[in-house]
């Protein structure tokens, strides 16, 4: 079991008018919301030290947008189970959290850069499901989604989420949901990491660690090792969302920094 002692103890110091935390959680498999993996029983321990939020706003790398942005406006957001090739009680799972319409439609306001869409089409993917089903069990906190328009730079979508900064406030927990590095073509479930996969890894850190959120999000300035790393950047875009919303007084925190199946990094952060 990781030790997650600093994150606890930075959750459990909290004072009740700080501003909610934000997550970036490496998903990886969706069999993480049914096995006891290192990284869901990491979620579960993070679930019960983390402040009851008022809602969820997750952004998935699962949910992707041709074009525009979208917020889910749904009343009781469906699980959607967007794979295949999994076992049968994957499929059986659901999370009936409610949706959060009203909020949703406040977030619409908050981003002024373009225009939002409200969309009743939309339930919960897996990319926000799987966690949400280990970290918050119970299922009875709101949540709801925004979409990556993927014809966006990267660095517009850093630029946009940093009108999603009150909902901290407001005690809605953001979580970006995908994997700091996420290659499916070349997974493989017996040695190390790639190289490329590892130094990847370890460059986005460093550019974490020394606040240069602007060069995550330049990521693809990286050339080959970005390809590698990322040959669509769908599941790279979601820690731009969480980075957007950093503050001075947020101290920047890892966990489940390994690596699955060689080519995806499970590395996640909380700002806190
Ligand atoms: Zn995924």
């Amino acid at each position: 079991m990781e030790d997650l002692s600093a994150i606890t103890t930075a959750l459990s110091n909290r004072q009740p008018t700080d501003p909610m935390p934000v997550l970036f959680v490496g998903h990886g498999s969706p069999m993480n919301a049914i096995q006891d993996t290192p990284f869901s029983v990491t979620w579960n321990v993070l679930g019960s030290y983390l402040p009851r939020p008022t809602a969820i706003l997750c952004i998935s790398a699962h949910w992707l947008t041709d074009g525009d942005t979208r917020v889910s406006v749904t009343d009781s957001p469906e699980t959607t189970h967007d794979f295949s090739g999994f076992p049968y009680r994957l499929f059986d799972q659901r999370y009936p959290a409610p949706g959060a319409p009203e909020l949703a439609r406040q977030v619409m306001g908050l981003i002024t850069t373009r225009q939002i869409v409200a969309d009743d089409t939309w339930g919960l993917d897996h990319g926000a499901w799987s966690v949400l089903i280990r970290m918050f069990p119970a299922a009875d906190i709101p949540v709801f989604q925004l979409s990556l328009d993927y014809r966006m730079p990267p660095q517009d979508h850093f630029q946009m989420a940093r009108a999603l900064s009150s909902l901290r406030d407001a005690g809605v927990l953001i979580v970006g949901s995908g994997n700091l590095v996420h290659n499916l073509w070349v997974m493989r479930s017996d040695g190390p990491p790639y190289d490329w996969a590892e130094e990847f890894d370890r460059k986005i850190t460093a550019f974490i660690d020394r606040g240069e959120d602007d060069a995550v999000a330049d990521f693809r300035s990286l050339g080959d090792l970005a390809k590698q790393a990322h040959p669509t950047w769908d599941h790279f875009l979601p820690v731009l969302y969480v980075l957007a919303q950093r503050r001075p007084t947020d101290t920047v925190r890892y966990f489940s920094t390994g690596f699955d199946l060689a080519s995806i990094s499970m590395r996640s952060l909380l700002l806190v």
